[in-house]
């Protein structure tokens, strides 16, 4: 499948009185690595929550592929978000949780259901292209030993990978992480940074990246853009972000000289 491009145009929210995006506008190209990044509280989540579909805009567009998704309900938009809590479902297995987006796309009501599924030839053969794209899926990010493990007995890491493998596994158009890292430690950060990027380049998904850490956006991003107070104000290479702040906000927050 061909990588994905994003419009967002004059996208607005508020809350109340209060403003949260204002008239943002962004282009992520196809198959781009874009972080987003800025303090907290500029309004990165609530921006990714918006394009997911578990909010919704007071104002403006999103095109993927030239069709606005932001009147599609949330399962037709085809967008993957990771969080950084991960949000496994504890009850099961990791081959549970890789399974489930699958699952719930390829197997009907009753192909779902044990004893009527091992019955039909047709559930048979769903279930193995499901057991061998999830085999593929776990392989790629190293967790293929864990299948059978529950959330409660992975690490960290690990959970994050399930996590992440959990969301990709469909294919999706667009990709979002809102600070996918964070609550991880610093040498799994800077190994998990790699791994992402490497990841993200393979599948070639066009992926919105949140980060308040200038060093993610710095070693991981195709493109960086900066957001302040609900807006984005500059967006380029992160060469040219970090060596050359276009807005004295951008450059009091990289704390470089402008
Ligand atoms: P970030 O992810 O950049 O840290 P958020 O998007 O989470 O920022 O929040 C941006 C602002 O919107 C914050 O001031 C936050 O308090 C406010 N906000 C977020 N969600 C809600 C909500 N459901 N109701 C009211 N205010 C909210
Ligand atoms: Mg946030």
């Amino acid at each position: 499948m061909a990588a994905s491009n994003v419009k967002i145009k004059g996208l607005a929210k508020s809350f109340g009185d209060t403003a949260v995006l204002e008239d943002l506008d962004l282009e992520v190209r196809a198959g781009e690595f874009m972080c987003l990044l800025g303090p907290s509280g500029c309004g990165k989540s609530t921006l990714l929550r918006i394009l997911a579909g578990f909010d919704r805009q007071s104002a403006g567009s999103t095109c993927v592929d030239g069709r606005d998704i932001l009147g599609m309900p949330p399962k037709h938009r085809d967008i993957a978000m990771v969080f950084q809590s991960f949000a496994l479902y504890p009850h099961m297995t990791v081959r549970e949780n890789l399974a489930a987006p699958l699952i719930m796309r390829t197997l009907s009501f009753w192909q779902r259901q044990p004893l009527l599924g091992a019955l039909s030839a047709d559930g048979r053969r769903q279930r193995r292209r499901i057991e061998s794209e999830l085999v593929r899926v776990a392989a790629s990010l190293r967790i293929e030993g864990l299948l059978d493990r529950k959330p409660a007995q992975l690490s960290g890491g690990q959970r994050q990978r399930v996590a992440i493998g959990r969301a990709i596994i469909r294919q999706p158009r667009l990709f979002l992480m809102d600070e996918p890292l964070s609550s991880l430690d610093a040498a799994l950060r800077a190994e998990m940074r790699g791994e992402l990027v490497e990841l993200q380049r393979r599948l070639g998904i066009t992926t919105i990246y949140v980060t308040h850490d200038q060093t993610e956006a710095m070693t991981m991003a195709d493109r960086v853009v900066v957001m302040m107070a609900g807006r984005a104000i500059q967006i380029g290479t992160p060469m040219q972000v970090f060596h050359d702040p276009q807005h004295i906000s951008v450059a009091k927050f990289l704390g470089t000289p402008a």
